[in-house]
């Protein structure tokens, strides 16, 4: 399979080589176009385990890899880490349907593609016989930050250094990452927002001098953002085990099709979708959820994407993103690979913050997607709602989810069957949840998970309840403008 750069014809790779480099040297993202090729039998998934489903998905889009050897190591990814052999389960919460990817080693949706990634990467790395250590570098809105270097720690041959915006993550994020064990990790704080640290990170990739003595260090730079092939590709699967399991359920019949709820940031989820959808998944819409940083949702209703506006902090921390990457893989594929239509309008977006995309893409973007959003009170009101009616505890983003689904079917109910992404535990996001159910507010996320678990009865991860015996690591905090001195500084030490 050749992977192209978004922003020009001349930057392929093989699936190998897009995992290890995570982002191409224009910039660009590493897309697939020849989905023929990736065509999966959904009836032949239906007896399947979800390792079975992940390994037979993740191998369509990453080809370097043999079947054997996928499998294997999507097994060992998973072994043991998550709560179910399920991966992700599927629960019924009154007439629809919640995914629950949250059940793994953080809590938060990341880990399905953070415990897979790492060892692609170490794949990829032997595939292609390169020696040097592989140094990832990520920013994090909250819930990639930790997710990553649960996966990366230790992981031979490679080193972890994880950036987050300093004050916008929650108290229970901070204390999973600067908690965090392992000889080969790193975290530190950015003064500014998640876009500020995402943009430190991409400046840095693309720095032609940092890859030059990152080189002469014996060192690799790469990417756990979802700018990285590697992190989709394990997302595509969950969108095919939901629907064996709705199938399997005798909820809906083969051939049916079902829409997605996602609340999205970062645009990566919801892109595994509609890459489930053009491998054969009868997907009706992917609903893209977005909180009060709602420019998604003006996006696909108007066609023009601008970031030239306020930046809310919200209880869904991991969608407050202005910048979400992956559209660009979106805009690709929609353009048919129009490789100089996404570079004209990621230079536009990069220089004068707004573009507009043509009125032909954002039709062929509007018969798949539908968007929504729901401010912080919406999706609070959503979360007390579901748990009075169903005793169904959700997290604020998930919330934010639920909360576009009802605008969704109220405006545009195609009749067909809605699953809505769960995205984190709400035990990540207690304090805000706790409030939505009742009139407490503890002073800290770690009391208001006890009040929480005491009203709702709902088990506390146990991940999450032993952090706060857990002694501090890191308390780096850097501006934006020193973000390569202090990797440069890490790897060093
Ligand atoms: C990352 C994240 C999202 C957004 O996912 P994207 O792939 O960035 O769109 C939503 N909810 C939670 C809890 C997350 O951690």
């Amino acid at each position: 399979m050749v992977f192209y750069s978004t922003r020009s014809r001349d930057n392929t790779a093989s699936s190998a080589e897009a995992v290890l480099k995570g982002i191409a040297p224009d910039g660009g993202l590493y897309t697939p176009l020849d989905f023929d090729r990736m065509q999966i039998d959904v009836a032949g998934l239906l007896s399947k385990s979800a390792v079975e489903i992940s390994a037979q998905v993740i191998g369509k889009i990453l080809d370097d890899f043999e079947p054997d050897r996928m499998r294997a190591l999507i097994e060992a990814a998973y072994a043991g880490k998550f709560e179910t052999e399920d991966l992700t389960p599927l629960t019924k919460v009154g007439d629809d349907f919640v995914l629950e990817l949250f059940r793994g080693p953080t809590s938060a949706f990341k880990d399905v593609a953070l415990s897979v990634l790492p060892r692609l990467i170490v794949a990829a790395r032997q595939e292609l016989g390169v020696k040097d250590e592989i140094v990832i570098l990520t920013a994090t809105s909250g819930d990639t930050g930790k997710a990553a270097l649960e996966g990366f720690h230790d992981v031979e041959g490679t080193r972890i250094i994880v950036f987050y915006p300093d004050g916008g993550v929650s108290d229970v994020q901070k204390a999973q990452m600067v908690t965090q064990a392992g000889g080969n990790v790193g975290v530190c704080a950015v003064r500014g927002n998640f876009d500020d640290a995402q943009t430190g990170v991409k400046n840095i990739f693309a720095d032609d001098e940092a890859n030059h003595w990152a080189a002469a260090a014996g060192a690799r730079l790469s990417s756990a953002n979802s700018i990285n092939i590697g992190r989709l590709a394990p997302q595509v699967a969950y969108y095919f085990k939901a629907y064996c399991d709705l199938v399997l359920h005798g909820e809906i019949r083969l051939g049916d099709s079902v829409n997605f709820i996602v609340p999205t940031g970062n645009f990566g989820d919801i892109l595994a979708g509609e890459f489930a959808r053009r491998m054969g998944l009868p997907v009706a819409k992917l609903v893209c959820a977005s909180n009060a940083n709602n420019v998604l949702t003006d996006f696909i209703n108007t066609g023009v994407y601008d970031r030239r506006r306020a930046f809310f902090k919200t209880a869904s921390p991991s969608m407050d993103i202005l910048v979400s990457s992956n559209l660009e893989r979106y805009l690709f594929l929609a353009s048919g690979g129009d490789f100089d239509l996404v570079a004209k309008l990621m230079e536009q977006l990069r220089a004068e913050g707004v573009y507009t995309a043509p009125e032909a893409l954002m039709n062929t973007m509007r018969d798949s997607f539908w968007a929504g959003c729901a401010d912080d009170e919406r999706a609070l009101d959503a979360i007390g709602r579901v748990w009075r009616a169903h005793e169904y505890l959700m997290d604020t983003h998930t919330a934010v989810g639920w909360a576009v689904m009802e605008d969704f079917k109220a405006r545009e109910d195609n009749g067909w069957v809605n699953v809505v992404l769960s995205t984190a535990s709400p035990y990540k996001f207690s304090r805000d949840v706790l409030s939505a159910i009742s009139d407490e507010k503890p002073e800290t996320g770690f009391g208001a998970m006890d009040r929480l678990h005491a009203l709702s009865g709902v088990r506390v991860p146990r991940q999450l309840a032993e952090l706060r015996d857990r002694a501090a690591r890191f308390d780096d905090c850097v501006d934006k403008a020193d973000m390569l001195d202090y990797v440069k500084r890490a790897l060093n030490a």
